[in-house]
């Protein structure tokens, strides 16, 4: 879509031009307008003037004359002469002689013309064009002076070539949903008649980078109306009241442009729940009551369609969620295995690959990945493609995109020791063989000992093959095996342990916990959930809620689960130990080794 930006000139850019048109006011128009009254004439004409009794008033001055003409329309100025006689002939013209005559301007006229007329014009000037550059924007004259207080939301005006439903590949719930609001603003008369009313706010909840923006973009663009964007976070400024300011700002536009979408991106910077803590956030809770008092302001049905995005739906207050509110939330998901392949396909039309080019292998091998990475990794795929001097990505190119996006560039000059690259090896060989040999778990794609850019050293990619929804005690029980495979290939083979294993040791506890805090896992606890999940989109943290004697024995038990995985892991690779060492040295000599290469030996 056209995205008409603010204008960036700011107020003072127009006071500025007014400020000039008036000193050229004041160089040019001011003497004009002063002289206008005055009429220089010279002696002679004074002296017929005077002859003819034509001279109304007259003042000597020290170095001219000033005189008016019998009716006094007009005064006029001349020179001084040496002419003694003059006032004799002066007096026989009948001209009156006076102190005050003839002012060159009545000093009513002259501050008039000097001051009041110019401050008139300055104000007067500005006032226009900010008012000009406000209807530009849409905003309301009682928008602060400088720029304050306005919403600056970005208008995104109906376009042709707008984001539609198909730009967004997966997620085809949230379309569903969302186009139900596309066909209230096509057609609302269908909805009024009934007497439904469409919900006032929609909200979007999902990770980051799985295309909510998008998703609010393309009801926009399907239903071809305008797009107000504001990020929650630009409403909370330095200024108290300033957000709250900017909300009516925003409202006030949005209902003047209906039917239209507002697009409010990170609610939750400013619809945090409130917790009447002491010292809390003044600013942020008066945006947040503006924004709920704007809410309830308008009626159903007037064709504003509030979209607000985030990723902590829980951490929202509960004033904003409640029904008449954003009463409709909209799960936006990480994509499943389709979904990313649609992703690919979708963004792939925007860079030339070669025809060997298989998607669905992508896709398997970048689970997990959201909307953003994957385009993301097509993005890299042809970069890659352009470094190399070719004129098409390839297959290659988008399987080592999907490592540079997930693990980082590969780092060509880090010098590993010898040794060092022999306990990656191992590591590494040890998460795959351990992973190969329980049945449950799934198989390697692809090992690779090059160190990343991230800082891992070795990377095993694990392949999920189709979709998984649920996961059983034994499976989570032999992927906590395969987490540490890695160190155990270290102590059966060096007896030792290196720092190598410090991610699968977090990845491992993280696991073992979720198993016996909120899985139910456990014989002792049964199904008592011992822990909530705060950060659902977010890495999903948690927060214990029992007491301290309970979470001491969680920690035993967590403890017990984990070693129990370790000691199989360690029993798994004693047992191949000989295909443990063949497959270390293959991936030490070659540095990579596909799932095949892999099973080919292991099988072997
Ligand atoms: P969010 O608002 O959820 O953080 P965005 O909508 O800003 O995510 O998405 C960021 C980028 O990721 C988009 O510009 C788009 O290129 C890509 N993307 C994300 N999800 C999708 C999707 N479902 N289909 C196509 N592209 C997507
Ligand atoms: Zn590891």
């Amino acid at each position: 879509m056209n995205e008409v930006k603010n204008p960036k000139k700011p107020l003072i850019y127009y006071y500025g031009v007014a400020m000039m048109v008036l000193m050229v006011f004041n160089f040019l128009a001011m003497p004009w307008l002063s002289q206008r009254q005055i009429r220089e004439v010279d002696y002679g004409t004074f002296m017929e003037m005077t002859e003819e009794k034509n001279v109304g008033r007259v003042k000597l001055q020290e170095n001219q004359i000033l005189f008016t003409d019998k009716e006094e329309t007009q005064v006029f100025k001349t020179g001084l002469m040496n002419d003694p006689e003059l006032i004799y002939r002066l007096k026989d013209s009948g001209a009156a002689f006076t102190s005050e005559i003839v002012e060159e301007m009545s000093p009513f006229l002259s501050i008039l013309l000097s001051w009041v007329l110019p401050i008139v014009l300055f104000v007067g000037l500005g006032q226009l064009m900010s008012k000009k550059l406000m209807e530009k924007m849409g905003g309301g004259p009682n928008s602060m002076m400088f720029g304050m207080g306005k919403s600056n939301a970005k208008v995104y005006v109906r376009s042709s070539e707008g984001i539609k439903f198909s730009d967004v590949a997966g997620e085809d719930e949230a379309k569903e949903n969302l186009a139900e609001i596309v066909d209230y603003l096509h057609t609302p008369d269908k909805y009024k008649e009934i007497g439904a009313s469409m919900p006032k706010g929609i909200l979007l909840a999902g990770p980051p980078g799985t295309g909510k923006t998008m998703l609010a973009k393309a009801v926009a663009g399907e239903a071809s109306v305008p797009f107000f964007s504001m990020s929650g976070s630009e409403f909370v400024e330095m200024f108290v009241g300033m957000g709250a300011s900017k909300v009516r700002d925003l409202f006030k536009q949005a209902k003047e442009k209906a039917p239209c979408i507002v697009f409010i991106d990170e609610i939750d910077a400013i619809g945090k729940k409130r917790d009447g803590q002491v010292g809390g956030n003044d600013e942020r809770e008066q945006t947040l009551n503006q924004l709920l008092t704007e809410m309830d302001g308008f009626e159903g049905n007037n064709g504003v369609i509030i979209l607000a995005a985030t990723n902590r739906p829980e951490s929202l207050d509960p004033a904003l969620t409640r029904p008449g509110r954003f009463d409709r939330r909209v799960p936006v998901e990480l994509p499943d295995l389709k979904g990313r392949e649609e992703i690919l396909k979708v963004h792939a039309k925007k860079i030339k690959l070669s025809e060997d080019a298989d998607f669905k292998q992508i896709a398997r091998m970048a689970s997990g990945a959201s909307g953003a990475e994957l385009a993301n990794i097509i993005n890299e795929a042809a970069l890659r493609a352009v470094r190399d001097g070719r004129k098409f990505a390839t297959q290659s190119d988008l399987e080592e995109s999907i490592e540079v996006v997930i693990a980082g560039y590969q780092k060509k000059n880090a010098i590993l020791t010898d040794k060092e690259k022999w306990t990656i090896a191992y590591h590494e060989i040890g998460h795959a063989l351990v992973a190969a040999r329980q049945t449950n778990s799934a198989p390697v794609q692809k090992i690779t000992i090059i160190p990343r850019t991230s800082g891992a050293l070795g990377y095993t990619m694990q392949v999920e093959e189709g979709n998984h929804y649920l996961m059983t005690k034994e499976e989570i029980e032999n992927k906590i095996a395969t987490y540490t495979g890695g160190r155990a290939a270290e102590e059966v083979i060096f007896g030792t342990s290196s720092t190598g294993a410090s991610n699968d040791i977090e990845q491992a506890t993280k696991l073992a916990r979720a198993m016996i805090t909120r899985y139910g896992m456990s014989k002792d606890f049964d199904m008592v959930a011992l822990e909530t999940v705060t950060n659902q989109y977010l890495g999903g943290d948690a927060s214990l809620a029992c007491s301290a004697e309970t979470q001491a024995q969680i920690d035993r038990q967590v403890v017990e689960l984990v070693r129990r995985q370790h000691e199989k892991a360690a029993t798994i690779l004693l047992e191949a130990r000989e295909k443990l060492d063949e497959l270390a040295k293959y991936l030490y000599d070659k540095e990579t080794i596909t799932g095949e290469e892999f099973m080919a030996i292991l099988n072997g």
